[in-house]
């Protein structure tokens, strides 16, 4: 009788192992229950890399957690550019595949070696792929706790690109109060961040947007001075902004068609922080180029190098949740879809539609 209530309820507690802890298996027999586990869930699978297209909404079984992990029920997701390197197949990954690397929700089950995370928790994580799906296993050492009074939603908007430009502004270029930066694509949802928390530090931020729409949020957000790149010649108009001395650094996530330019833009031992390739992957080049430059100097970071401990992960996820608790930082989340509409996400992302953050709703 019990197990055909289950059955009826699509719960999958019959199926858990023997191991599996008291609490959790009591919320899974419970069908009103938030975290009730469904024995299957509905995901975005990439079976083949290319476009948006070949993002499908399928059912898979729900995962079950491995003793290190814990079990999320996602309730929102994280829509990030590298989803794209992946689903176009840029950055490798074994098929098929669930994309997306950053979510918020709450824990359903803990994995038998668990003993940080209980069932209930509410968690955000980055930087773990399988993310658009409405559970998902996550390391349990990957999993940040959102702090009370802060919303799943600004959790998921901020993990990963509000880490980033944390990482990218105190430790791979220290910016100081009274630098210069110029910033790339900065009503986009790692550049509105960027800018913001350039801007609080005290540095002068140059910001490069494609329209007067972009150009109103990069100025908003901090930036003191506006480049319209897709209208002027960004090189010509920092020399002018910088009075012909460049910037101190470059941070620039668009690449292919920014890259060289910028570093003629960086003043002699200059930082170049490319991060990014929104219109592509920057071409192999001589070294020679950067003596030649100014003796500049050139890094191409990943959060991953950022976050590798966990006492480095808590230390920026608290000070970036913090910050958005706080009111220090603003999100702008503008663009939120069903998970089932995550090819428009991707083209919307692609196109330079959108700014800021966008987010993805599985349980909509
Ligand atoms: P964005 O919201 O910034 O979207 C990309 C933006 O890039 C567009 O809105 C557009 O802004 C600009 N852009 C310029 N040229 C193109 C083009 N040809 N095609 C598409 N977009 C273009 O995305 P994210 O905030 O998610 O990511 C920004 C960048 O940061 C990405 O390159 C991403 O890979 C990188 N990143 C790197 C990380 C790292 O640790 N290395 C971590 C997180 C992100 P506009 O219209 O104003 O030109």
């Amino acid at each position: 009788m019990l197990l055909a209530a289950h059955q009826d309820c699509k719960l999958r507690s019959h199926f858990f192992p023997l191991g599996m802890h008291g609490e959790a298996r009591a919320r899974a027999r419970n069908p009103f229950h938030p975290a009730a586990i469904e024995s299957t869930m509905k995901a975005i699978q990439v079976s083949r890399t290319g476009g948006p297209e070949v993002l499908q909404f399928v059912d898979l079984p729900t995962p079950q957690p491995q003793p290190n992990q814990a079990l999320v029920k996602i309730s929102a997701v994280g829509v990030n550019f590298v989803d794209v390197y992946f689903r176009e197949g840029r950055y490798p990954e074994k098929l098929p595949f669930t994309p997306g690397q950053e979510a918020a929700g709450v824990v359903a089950e803990v994995g038998k070696d668990v003993t940080s995370l209980k069932p209930g928790d509410r968690v955000a994580y980055s930087s773990v792929q399988g993310s658009y799906a409405q559970y998902a296993t996550v390391p349990a050492d990957r999993l940040v706790r959102i702090p009370d009074g802060l919303d799943d939603r600004s959790a998921a908007a901020v993990m990963l690109q509000g880490m980033t430009a944390h990482y990218l502004l105190h430790d791979s270029y220290s910016l100081r109060k009274g630098d210069t930066a110029l910033i790339h694509a900065a009503a986009g949802g790692v550049g509105l961040l960027l800018v913001q928390m350039a801007h609080h530090i005290g540095a002068r931020v140059i910001a490069t947007v494609s329209t007067d729409d972009k150009a109103k949020l990069a100025r908003e957000a901090g930036a003191d001075d506006i480049i319209l790149y897709t209208r002027q010649d960004f090189e010509a108009e920092t020399k002018r902004l910088t009075a012909g001395k460049g910037v101190d650094v470059v941070y620039d996530s668009v690449g292919k068609d920014t890259f060289f330019k910028g570093l003629n833009v960086l003043h002699p031992r200059g930082f170049m922080v490319l991060f990014g390739g929104s219109s592509g992957a920057v071409p192999p080049f001589e070294p020679t180029l950067l003596t030649q430059k100014g003796s500049l100097f050139l890094t191409r970071p990943s959060l991953n190098h950022y976050i590798i401990t966990r006492q480095e992960l808590e230390h920026r996820a608290e000070a970036v949740l913090g910050m958005v608790a706080s009111g220090k930082l603003k999100l702008r989340i503008e663009h939120v879809y069903p998970l089932a509409q995550a090819q428009q996400a991707h083209r919307d992302l692609e196109g330079r539609k959108t700014t800021g953050k966008l987010l993805l709703l599985p349980h909509d």
